[in-house]
């Protein structure tokens, strides 16, 4: 267990906002993190997995508690699908690719998202036509004050477009410390439905797809069109793509036709948050060294030495533009502490 006392967090969120914490402890195992459990109250404690999906605007006048669980292990297989457990603290990307190296198929269309696995049911992460919910078997978490040790199955954990019931009812309980998935050994189902990634694989003349395939081209688009917290401070989307009525989205269409969209199941209609911030005159915004991606509008960045209050400002202009706007208002996908 390591600790260290009034730390600057910036290396600790892709951000790189510089706020400081009264103490940082990194966890390696279980015991461990029964241990500083058993020490601290909840309230004095903060959690943090790979910090890419928070904004911390002040000092934390907390306990960082950095989980850094690892460990990939097969639970069990049979000749189709295999359920593999990591621990909470592995990064996400080298876990997929630990996977894809396997030939064990159904996380290919997630590569390079930054972050931990623990983190990953929380907002039930999802990229290119696939999200966490579709290979996730369980979870295991503690209890943050009263330690009792929990596994949450499929239908335990009310999975939704970014949400989970972690971010619900939930949040701030427990601490996930493993996740189990359910992967297949042969006859992947390979999702190549995004636009985007067909493109890419016609222009790279694949013929033969696998999962190592879409896995390649999920990593080229994302590099060229998001940019790299380790170049550029960023926190991936900052809003969600915001859901709309029926009725709310034909007056939108009416008053843009070339508005893009996604329908629904339920009849409801999913709009990019990014378009409607670049129609609002914002893409490539900056005010001072926060600002609006040249390429994404969804995703703010930190040019330098942005601090969290800054980015937050620029967020609250953008809602309140959005909204005046298209009566559409925008909600955080990120954490903002
Ligand atoms: C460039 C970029 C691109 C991105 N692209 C995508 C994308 O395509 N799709 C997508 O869904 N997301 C995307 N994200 C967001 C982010 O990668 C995910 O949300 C990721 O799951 C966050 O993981 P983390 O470990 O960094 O979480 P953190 O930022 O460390 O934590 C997030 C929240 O979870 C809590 N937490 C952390 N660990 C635990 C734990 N073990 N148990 C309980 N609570 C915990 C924290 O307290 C905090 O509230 C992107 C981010 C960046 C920077």
């Amino acid at each position: 267990m390591k600790s260290l006392s009034n730390v600057s967090l910036k290396d600790f969120n892709t951000f790189g906002v510089d706020v400081k914490a009264k103490q940082l402890i990194s966890v390696t195992s279980e015991q461990e993190l029964l241990r500083v459990l058993k020490d601290f109250y909840a309230e004095e404690l903060f959690i943090l997995g790979g910090g890419s999906n928070m904004l911390l605007t002040r000092d934390l006048d907390k306990t960082v508690l950095h989980i850094n669980l690892t460990g990939i292990h097969i639970l069990s297989e049979t000749e189709n699908e295999v359920l593999i457990e990591a621990g909470a603290g592995e990064n996400w990307h080298q876990f997929v690719m630990w996977c894809v190296d396997r030939n064990f198929g159904g996380l290919e269309n997630l590569s390079l998202i930054p972050g931990n696995v623990g983190t990953s049911p929380i907002q039930n992460i999802g990229a290119y036509g696939v999200e966490l919910k579709d290979r996730f078997h369980s979870c295991e978490a503690i209890h943050i004050q009263t330690l009792e040790k929990k596994t949450f199955h499929l239908e335990d954990c009310e999975f939704g477009y970014r949400d989970s019931v972690f971010k619900g009812p939930l949040k701030d309980q427990y601490i996930i410390t493993k996740v189990v998935f359910r992967l297949t050994k042969n006859h992947h189902s390979l999702i190549t439905s995004y636009g985007a990634i067909k493109q890419e694989l016609y222009s790279k003349g694949i013929k033969a797809l696998g999962i190592r395939e879409i896995s390649d081209a999920v990593i080229s688009i994302r590099q060229s069109k998001l940019p790299d917290p380790r170049k550029l401070g960023n926190s991936g989307s900052f809003f969600k793509n915001p859901i709309i009525s029926e009725e709310k989205f034909k007056k939108l269409q009416k008053n843009y036709p070339d508005v893009p969209h996604y329908p629904l199941a339920n009849g409801d209609f999913k709009v990019p948050g990014g378009w409607l911030i670049e129609k609002a005159g914002l893409k490539g915004f900056r005010k001072g060294d926060a600002g609006v991606h040249e390429k994404q509008a969804l995703v703010l960045v930190n040019y330098g030495r942005a601090s969290g209050q800054e980015i937050l400002s620029l967020a609250k202009m953008i809602q309140k533009k959005v909204k005046e706007k298209f009566a559409i208002t925008l909600q955080p996908e990120v954490n903002i502490f």
